[in-house]
């Protein structure tokens, strides 16, 4: 048996493998640098083995012959993206760990469009002089909240949305725009809060957390289940500052609760001259009713019945890019873009560019143009269609096929309970499990996610963009 430091001594240099045939190709096509990087790479790995004595001489000879393949390997790995688009097959419209909201055609335009060049992003095209980048943002948003306004019955309006009261920023996401407002109502003081909403979103975001690193002190008062405006105000003292109300986003308290209405909670800041904020969570700029999904609460309703501070997220139910959004009155709002904080949680020219565009569709009421209200609105007898297709073209002896009825989620903790009826496609494996099946189409390139159901896979097209129908039948057969 060889020592191992002659097994090292096998080990092939980087330039002779530079010289393989096989791997000059790679080179001509990738460059030498990174090709000689996964030569590198391959022969540490190697060299790893054999001082691990998990490679012997015979073993060592069979992965030599096969080393350039290796390599080949490496590189694909090396040089692949890990960010990949997927195809949710599960239904869960806007699915937190597949990236919430797909964006609009025209947001993806207009982002390469100011992502590749300079733009007026901070400048003013009138006079020259430097700007401020929210400008680009707040002219729509007052245009849709004021339109949102006037629709709504007049008269009833406690808070009139002149276009000088309503002004709108946006930061990183909505747990930022939480953070910057409590930062900036309240540091120092007392915040009111229901104990019916402590709520956790995602796992990560939970009121009482942000409410300490905000610097603010979380005031509870009420119970889990039921809180009146009496409970709001007894705590109210010298140190308060705000009262917060938190939408519950994702769970619902049924039975014996009480929750003061909105308009209660205005007076009540109104009697008490402190400011309310409404952290909307999914805040949906327009009804989704006639979509399916009711009872979500609308921006604008907050603001007309004199909620000082909303904030929301840009990729729930809003359907655009990764975003906090803070609207209110604008007095309170320009003391947010004072705050250094805003600075730290500002977010990038992208985002805006997409916000704009998504925006944009909303002033021209194009709102199947935003994926994730399109896909809110298909019908189960659409979705139907498709996956009777889909079904239709699977020839795959491995594979029992149904189509059943189901629900589809919206997700991103929005609309706890709105069920959007569907038509699934359920794959009862014969040779092997439901799991191993899932682990299959999520290998498969584009990767698929399906959804695991009583030993079934389920697929639901609702989330399956229409071009991606023949890639899915594809992969299915190859199964
Ligand atoms: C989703 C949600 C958040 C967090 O928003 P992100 O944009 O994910 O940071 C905060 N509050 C409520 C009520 C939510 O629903």
């Amino acid at each position: 048996m060889k020592l191992r430091a002659e097994l090292f001594r096998e080990l092939p240099s980087v330039d002779e493998l530079l010289r393989h045939p096989e791997i000059r190709a790679c080179v001509e096509r990738e460059g030498q640098a990174v090709v000689a990087d996964a030569c590198r790479t391959v022969l540490a790995h190697l060299r790893a083995e054999i001082a691990s004595n998990h490679l012997h001489q015979d073993q060592l000879r069979l992965v030599l012959e096969g080393i350039h393949r290796a390599i080949q390997g490496e590189l694909e790995r090396a040089l692949g993206y890990s960010l990949r688009p997927v195809i949710n097959a599960t239904g869960v419209i806007l699915h937190t760990n597949l990236g919430r909201a797909p964006l609009a055609t025209e947001a993806v335009k207009h982002i390469a469009a100011t992502a590749t060049r300079y733009s007026n992003l901070e400048f003013e095209l009138a006079s020259g002089e430097r700007g401020k980048r929210d400008v680009h943002l707040d002219r729509l948003f007052r245009k849709l909240l004021q339109a949102g306004c006037s629709a709504a019955k007049a008269g009833a309006d406690r808070l009139v949305l002149d276009q000088q009261q309503i002004s709108t920023i946006v930061v990183n996401n909505n747990a930022a725009a939480v953070l910057l407002a409590l930062n900036t109502l309240a540091e120092g003081g007392e915040v009111i809060v229901s104990r019916g909403e402590l709520v956790e979103i995602g796992g990560s975001f939970r009121i009482p957390e942000v409410m300490a690193k905000s610097g603010a002190i979380l005031r509870e008062v009420g119970t889990t289940n039921r809180t009146r405006a009496a409970d709001y105000e007894r705590a109210v003292n010298e140190r308060t500052r705000l009262f917060l109300r938190v939408h519950r986003s994702n769970f619902e308290i049924s039975g014996f609760t009480e929750q003061p209405t909105l308009e209660a909670m205005v007076l009540l800041a109104e009697k008490y001259k402190l400011p309310l904020m409404e952290d909307l969570g999914s805040g949906a700029l327009i009804d989704l009713g006639q979509g399916g999904v009711p009872g979500e609460p609308i921006v604008v309703d907050s603001l007309r019945l004199g909620v000082h501070i909303v904030t929301y997220s840009g990729d729930k139910l809003l359907g655009g890019p990764q975003a906090g959004i803070l609207s209110g009155r604008e007095d309170l709002v320009r003391k947010m873009r004072s705050n250094s904080l805003f600075r730290a949680l500002r977010v990038d020219k992208l985002t805006y560019a997409a916000m704009e565009a998504t925006l944009l569709a909303y002033s021209k009421r194009s709102y199947a143009a935003i994926p994730a209200i399109h896909m809110m609105g298909l019908s189960p007898g659409d979705i139907a269609r498709r996956a009777e297709q889909l079904a239709a073209r699977i020839h795959c002896p491995h594979l029992e096929l149904e189509l059943m009825d189901g629900e589809s989620l919206i997700g991103g903790g929005a609309a706890p309970s709105a069920a959007l009826p569907t038509k699934l496609l359920s794959l009862t494996p014969l040779t092997s499990t439901a799991a191993e099946i899932l682990a299959r189409l999520r290998a498969l390139d584009p990767p698929i996610i399906a959804r695991l159901e009583q030993g079934q896979v389920l697929l639901d097209l609702r989330t399956v963009f229409p071009e991606e129908d023949g890639l899915l039948a594809a992969a299915l057969n190859q199964l």
